[in-house]
């Protein structure tokens, strides 16, 4: 439940146990986990660390805070997390910034005196509220560009305000430029800058004033908690992608409020036939978006993959609605249906186009969780990608990926724990290492290991939570908060 009191929304938030954390990631980190907790609450003397955002529910950004501020609360770190408000225009003018600073035009509109204007007045609305309840000397995280413009009255307040950018690319041009340009006067103030990869600061940051971070996976979260096989297949089974017959038992997984669910919905499946349990299925799970090349994957698993030998293709995404919010994304999925219905009768009778429903949202994250496991290759072939958090995913699941050399995909898959392609355009390259990995299974294996092992060590929630509290340490002394 959400209390909205009006343009800000307080997410509650619910203490997420850290405890089984230390099964997984072992004694000595998960001492340190609590023991840095421990002096950093000392360090904040009851003062509160706010996450500020613009969604609940969705998203990678949303996904990732209900896991971190969950586990915040259970360290008995004092922690908060609202949303703001914003009017339609409000929120063209961000998509038009989180857009440009991808690189793409977005809806072509203009970023002027008269959209700063705009986004100014919506966040100096959201931080009247806001002033009534930060205090001073407490630390506010904000999130991306639709939070930018509360830095400076937050700071002018007595806040530490840290400003965290989900979003980038490795270059800049003029569209990256223009976005830079109009958020900048509103960044200066903030007393810290977060980046996910060093290649996505912009040039006018002084050098050394920002800092890295990247994003993290909770292994507990239905998404990523184990399944094991017979589960699996159950779900996949359940949700009509797989010839299993009857499952043998029901598709259990654990949602995130802690109770027990089971998956009962039904993907929508574009296929002629569906592999059997034993079948090799290549997968890609994305958004149905351009830069996600789902229709190159298709085109170079018929092409590349498929004529070589046995195995399957899922496209695995949300469903689209008919009336959509993204209509990019019913378009994509148009072309990739009218482009499989193409396809020679033998290729067209082993690749699946698959849409799974949102309706409820753990039950979604269980579905991609065992279509993940399933997969006896996972390719991610974007043509851009901020991060890549499917990456991060199916290598946590020990499967071995093909996936393209952009943004954060690169500091994923880094050397033996899959195979990076250079140039994402070339399918021949994609098909002939995706054919590789599934006619050599011991070293699509070994690679799903040393995957596993990689998130293991650099993707995973207190690695995250501590580059947060060394930096928020940092701060808390430079602004003599400490
Ligand atoms: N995802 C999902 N259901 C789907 C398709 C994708 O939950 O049907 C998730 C996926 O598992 C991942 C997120 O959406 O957690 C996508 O994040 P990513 O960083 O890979 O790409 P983005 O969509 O943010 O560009």
């Amino acid at each position: 439940m959400m209390k909205r009191v009006s343009l800000l929304i307080t997410v509650p938030v619910n203490p997420r146990p850290v405890a089984p954390m230390e099964g997984l990631i072992g004694g000595p980190r998960y001492t340190r986990l609590r023991a840095e907790a421990d002096e950093f609450r000392r360090g904040l003397g009851g003062r509160c660390i706010w996450n500020i955002n613009s969604t609940a529910t969705g998203g990678g950004v949303a996904e990732m805070l209900q896991a971190l501020v969950g586990y915040v609360c259970d360290l008995d770190v004092p922690v908060r997390w609202t949303v703001i408000g914003g009017d339609p225009d409000f929120f063209a003018i961000t998509k038009r910034l989180h857009n440009r600073i991808h690189g793409t035009a977005g809806d072509g509109g203009p970023l002027g005196a008269a959209e700063a204007e705009h986004y100014a007045g919506v966040l100096a609305a959201n931080a009247g509220e806001l002033l009534g309840e930060i205090r001073p000397g407490d630390l506010v995280l904000l999130h991306d560009p639709q939070t930018a413009g509360l830095a400076a009255p937050l700071v002018a307040a007595g806040a530490t305000v840290v400003w965290r950018c989900h979003i980038g690319v490795d270059w800049e041009d003029d569209t990256t430029r223009a976005a830079w340009e109009f958020l900048r006067p509103y960044l200066t103030a903030a007393h810290g800058h977060v980046f996910s990869r060093s290649k996505y600061v912009p040039s006018w940051v002084p050098a050394g004033a920002a800092s890295i971070i990247p994003p993290s996976i909770d292994p507990f979260a239905p998404k990523n908690q184990e399944l094991d096989r017979d589960t699996v297949r159950a779900i996949l089974a359940t949700i009509g992608v797989l010839d299993g017959g009857t499952p043998t038992k029901p598709g259990r997984y654990v949602r995130g409020d802690g109770t027990a669910g089971e998956v009962t919905g039904t993907a929508t499946v574009v296929g002629e036939r569906l592999p059997g349990p034993d079948d090799p299925v290549v997968v890609q799970v994305s958004r149905w978006d351009r830069l996600k090349d789902m229709a190159g994957v298709l085109r170079g698993f018929a092409d590349h993959v498929a004529p070589a030998g046995p195995g399957y293709l899922m496209l695995v995404g949300p469903e689209v609605a008919e009336v959509s919010d993204d209509p990019e994304g019913a378009a994509v999925y148009a072309e990739c249906v009218a482009q499989w219905r193409e396809l020679p009768a033998a290729v067209r009778a082993r690749a699946l186009l698959v849409t799974l429903p949102l309706d409820d949202v753990d039950e979604n994250a269980a579905m991609v969780n065992a279509v993940q496991r399933h997969a006896a290759v996972i390719a991610q072939k974007s043509l851009a990608e901020g991060f890549g958090l499917t990456v991060a995913e199916g290598m946590w699941k020990r499967r071995p990926l093909v996936a393209s050399a952009v943004g954060g995909i690169q500091d994923q898959v880094v050397d033996g724990t899959g195979i990076l392609l250079a140039d994402p355009g070339d399918l021949g390259a994609f098909g002939a290492a995706v054919r590789g990995l599934l006619d050599d299974p011991d070293r699509a294996d070994r690679m799903g290991r040393a995957a596993h092992s990689h998130v293991h060590e650099t993707f995973l929630g207190d690695r995250h939570l501590l580059r947060y509290a060394e930096l928020f340490g940092k701060l808390l002394s430079r602004t003599g908060s400490r």
